[in-house]
């Protein structure tokens, strides 16, 4: 197939509309998009991405308001998606029934989130709600470009709708509301300190969680580029050459091929999957990324590095 680049919303929602695919700006990572309703289209998202049929996929909606028709929005998931809807913060709820089973990998509990990108609004304007994984080959590292998405899925898919590089960098903060006390499953940029400022009991999933079955996702090899990914948690372990880039908080000493220095975890973030990406364009065959403490947004950046580094 012969994939489209689209810089008009309005088309971009022709096409969904029509049962196609379409990669989408969100404010995290670019996403491919298909109509929830359609059993086909949701099969030809997990087709075109190469993803595992056991992790399920967010639906995103316009506004909070249409959570209603896919799920049963418990109190909190209410007080969740009023403080963070729109924006970057995926909740998952009990499913009502009638979305394929495919979207809820048949988890009898569905993922929504409302983005905050206009492009991407604009496009759920003019559908219904609509799935969007990260549009990338599944374990490949996230697009935060338009052209790293169209790298991945050219050919593959309807459309691709130009925006500009994504604000955030990583994907959402997953958390499961179908209880009393919100449950991170995935950090993402919405922090835990900022969940518990409005419910103070608010926890991360620990390692007596049941993770596998709560958020299939977070079991399979993620965000791993084909260069070696090595967490430095120390300047003793820097090792500048020219077959290795450095991201991270601190300037690195020189001989680094490709270095990507930030000035706060907010950028590290940004850039995070970009660096990945030039890394596998330039042929290097590793890849140096600073640790930063666990804590706010380096919570999720460090979640994103571990598991990049066991890819
Ligand atoms: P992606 O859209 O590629 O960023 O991945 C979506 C993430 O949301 C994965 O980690 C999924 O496992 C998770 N997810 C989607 N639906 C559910 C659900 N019903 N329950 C738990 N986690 C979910
Ligand atoms: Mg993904």
């Amino acid at each position: 197939m012969r994939t489209r680049l689209l810089r008009d919303p309005d088309e971009a929602a022709a096409v969904l509309r029509r049962g196609g695919l379409c990669v989408v700006p969100t404010e995290t990572v670019y996403g491919l998009a298909a109509r929830a309703d359609d059993p086909d289209a949701v099969a030809a998202v997990f087709r075109a991405k190469g993803r595992p049929s056991d992790n399920p996929l967010i639906v995103h909606l316009a506004d909070a308001a249409q959570a209603d028709a896919v799920a049963h929005v418990t109190e909190t998931g209410r007080g969740l998606l009023a403080a963070f809807a729109p924006g970057p913060l995926t909740v998952v709820l009990p499913a009502r029934p009638g979305l394929p089973s495919a979207v809820t990998a048949g988890l009898g509990t569905v993922a929504i989130r409302v983005p905050s990108a206009p492009l991407v609004l604009a496009v759920l304007g003019g559908t219904g709600p609509l799935v969007a994984p990260s549009a990338n080959r599944s374990g490949r590292p996230s697009p935060t470009t338009w052209q790293a998405a169209r790298d991945d899925l050219d050919g593959r898919v309807d459309a691709v709708l130009r925006g500009p590089p994504t604000e955030v960098g990583i994907e959402s903060t997953v958390v499961d509301a179908t209880g009393p006390v919100p449950l991170v499953l995935r950090p993402g940029a919405v922090t835990l300190d900022a969940l518990r400022a409005l419910f103070p009991d608010a926890r991360a999933i620990g390692d007596g969680d049941e993770v596998g079955r709560r958020s299939p996702g977070t079991q399979h090899r993620h965000y791993a580029p084909r260069a070696r990914v090595r967490v430095v948690d120390d300047v003793r372990q820097w090792a500048p050459g020219p077959d290795a880039a450095w991201i991270g908080l601190s300037e690195p000493p020189p001989g680094y091929a490709l270095v990507a220095v930030c000035p706060d975890v907010a950028h590290y973030a940004r850039r995070l999957f970009d660096t990945f990406r030039r890394a596998d364009a330039a042929g290097l065959s590793r890849i140096d990324a600073e640790a930063v403490p666990p804590v706010g947004l380096g919570l999720a950046v460090m979640d994103r590095l571990r598991r990049a580094a066991e890819g």
